[in-house]
């Protein structure tokens, strides 16, 4: 009798807790994961999909507004593409400084030209994909760099944006590359003007079925 007596609510507290731990794992789980729908022309570039900085956020260092969305992910994660289309270019350091190196693919959705950016990525791992070859949405085409690779302070991340219309090596804005991170203002353009030459990336994929 006395340990039945004990038994019983302590199996029953014992069960809760399961239960609770469980529900936690799945309910944590299923924040970072994503629901790939194989039909949509788009996904994200990763996996799983966990901001550390959204699109359009004032950046105090940079002095900009961000232009992608950081998604934290280690060294070494697999880099997708976000949609069927071709690269347009490969850059890493000293070509380009802070991305480490960089990545930009050139997409039609639905009638509509847009360039994908995958900054942070990892020379020393190698690019499965080249200059000018065709790619189809979810081909591993990176990998993100380690934290030794690229340079900053910062933690291994992919910097993801969607840059509006073609690809352009030569084109700039402000006096600097077309494909910078951060906004810059100078005459005739305002921070705000050069933030809406971007898409915001969870919207532009979410809209687009992703
Ligand atoms: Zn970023």
């Amino acid at each position: 009798m006395y340990r039945s007596t004990w038994a019983s609510p302590i199996a029953v507290l014992l069960r809760t807790l399961f239960l609770l731990l469980v529900l936690g794992a799945i309910s944590c789980e299923s924040e970072g994961g994503l629901d790939v729908d194989s039909s949509a022309p788009v996904r994200f570039p990763l996996d799983s999909w966990s901001v550390s900085q959204h699109f359009g956020v004032w950046n105090n260092s940079a002095g900009g507004y961000h232009l992608a969305e950081d998604a934290r992910a280690s060294g070494g994660t697999r880099v997708y593409a976000m949609a069927d289309g071709v690269v347009g270019g490969i850059f890493a350091a000293p070509d380009v400084q802070g991305y480490g190196a960089v990545m930009m693919i050139e997409h039609e959705i639905g009638g509509e030209f847009v360039t994908s950016l995958y900054g942070h990525v990892s020379a020393r791992r190698g690019f499965p994909v080249a200059e000018g070859e065709a790619v189809t949405k979810g081909q591993l085409i990176a990998y993100v760099a380690d934290d030794d690779e690229d340079g900053g302070p910062w933690l291994p991340h992919l910097h993801f944006g969607i840059r509006k219309g073609r690809y352009d090596i030569d084109a700039q804005i402000c006096g600097l590359w077309l494909y910078v991170g951060y906004t810059r203002a100078c005459e005739g353009v305002s921070h705000e003007e050069h933030c809406a030459s971007w898409h915001d990336p969870t919207n532009f994929i979410r809209s687009h079925g992703g």
